[in-house]
C-alpha cells in the first residue's frame, strides 16, 4: 500500500490488510517488487536497473533418504564426510561453464557437491538413518526451454548420482530410502525469491555488487518509496544465509527512526 509516495502497508493475497506504523521491508526478488508496488511508484530508474538484473549460476537439487551414509574412497580408506566437492580439473570447470551458457546439459564429468548433513547432526533423520543432497550446477535456461526440465530432471538426478557413487565405496540404489528432486525449474516454483532458478538473488558480478546492488545508486537499502525498505539476497552483500542484508538493513532504518542497532542492542530491544 502506497499513499502519496509513502508505504503505508501491506496487502496479502488473501486480501488482509496490515498497516506499518513505521516502515515496510521487504526481502521480496526485486523483479516481484516491480510487479507488487508498481513502475509508477519506483520510477523509471529503479525499474531499468530491475530490468537489467541477471539471474546467477543456477543449481539442481536432489536430496534423498538414505540407510547409510555415502563413504568416499580416499588414500586413507573410505569415510564418511559432511561435505565433499567434485571437481576434477579446470577443463572440467570451463566446459561446465561452456555448456550452462549455451542451454546445454553436459553430465559427462559434473562438478558437483555432495551434502550430508547428518553426518554432523544425526537429529535431522530418524536413528542411523540419513539425509545427502546432491547439487549441480545446471542451467535453468535449456536449449529446449525451462520446462523441458520436467521431462529431463530423473534422469539427470540419475547421472549425478552415478557420478557421486563411483567416487564411493557404497552407495547405490540399495541404499537409497526415498528421494526428492528440484531442478532450477521447481526451485522457482517453490520459491518465488529463486527467480529464474537463481538460488542467490542474482549474479554477484561487478554490476550488480556493492553501489549496482540491487540497483545503482539505491545500495543503502531504500526505495524510491519512502518508507519501503528492501533487503534480502538481492541487496548487498548478496545470497547465501549470512544475514547481513537484513543487518545492513535494520542498521539504515533504525537510523532514520532516529535510533541505531547499538542503541537497540543496548536497551535489549533487538528483537522488538
Ligand atoms: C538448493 C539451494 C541450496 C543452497 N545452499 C546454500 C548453502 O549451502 N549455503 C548458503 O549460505 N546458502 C545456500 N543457498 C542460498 C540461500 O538459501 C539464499 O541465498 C538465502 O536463503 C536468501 O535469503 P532471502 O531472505 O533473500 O530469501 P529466502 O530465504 O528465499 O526467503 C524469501 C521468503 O519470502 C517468500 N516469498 C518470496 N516471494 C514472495 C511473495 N511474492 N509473496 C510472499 N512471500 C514471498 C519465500 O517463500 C521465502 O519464504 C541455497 C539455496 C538453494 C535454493
Amino acid at each position: 500500500m502506497v499513499e502519496k509516495g509513502r508505504a503505508t502497508g501491506v496487502v496479502t493475497a488473501d486480501g488482509s490488510r496490515y498497516g506499518a506504523t513505521k516502515a515496510v521491508v521487504s526481502s521480496i526478488h526485486i523483479h516481484h517488487l516491480l510487479d507488487i508496488v508498481g513502475e509508477a511508484n519506483l520510477g523509471p530508474d529503479y525499474v531499468a536497473g530491475i530490468a537489467r538484473w541477471k539471474p546467477s549460476v543456477t543449481m539442481f537439487a536432489a536430496h534423498y533418504a538414505l540407510s547409510e551414509p555415502p563413504r568416499f574412497k580416499t588414500e586413507a580408506g573410505s569415510m564418511a564426510s559432511v561435505t565433499m566437492g567434485g571437481l576434477e580439473s579446470l577443463a572440467s570447470l570451463a566446459r561446465m561453464l561452456a555448456a550452462f551458457r549455451a542451454g546445454r546439459l553436459d553430465l559427462d564429468d559434473p562438478v558437483i557437491l555432495a551434502l550430508t548433513p547428518t553426518v554432523i547432526d544425526p537429529s535431522r533423520a530418524p536413528a542411523g538413518k540419513h539425509t545427502f543432497k546432491l547439487i549441480g550446477f545446471l542451467p535453468y535456461e535449456l536449449a529446449e526451454g525451462p520446462q523441458h526440465w520436467d521431462v529431463v530432471k530423473d534422469e539427470v538426478a540419475d547421472r549425478l548420482f552415478e557420478s557421486v557413487a563411483a567416487l564411493t565405496a557404497n552407495l547405490s540404489p540399495a541404499i537409497v530410502l526415498g528421494r526428492a528432486i528440484s531442478s532450477p525449474l521447481d526451485l522457482e516454483r517453490r520459491n518465488p525469491a529463486n527467480w529464474r532458478g537463481s538460488c542467490h538473488g542474482g549474479a554477484s558480478t561487478p554490476d550488480q555488487s556493492g553501489w549496482f546492488r540491487p540497483v545503482e545508486g539505491w545500495s543503502n537499502y531504500r526505495t524510491p518509496v519512502s518508507g519501503l525498505y528492501q533487503t534480502g539476497a538481492c541487496t548487498h552483500p548478496g545470497g547465501s544465509v549470512s544475514g547481513l542484508p537484513g543487518r545492513n538493513c535494520a542498521s539504515v532504518l533504525l537510523a532514520d527512526l532516529g535510533s541505531s542497532l547499538v542503541r537497540e542492542e543496548a536497551a535489549g530491544s533487538a528483537s522488538r
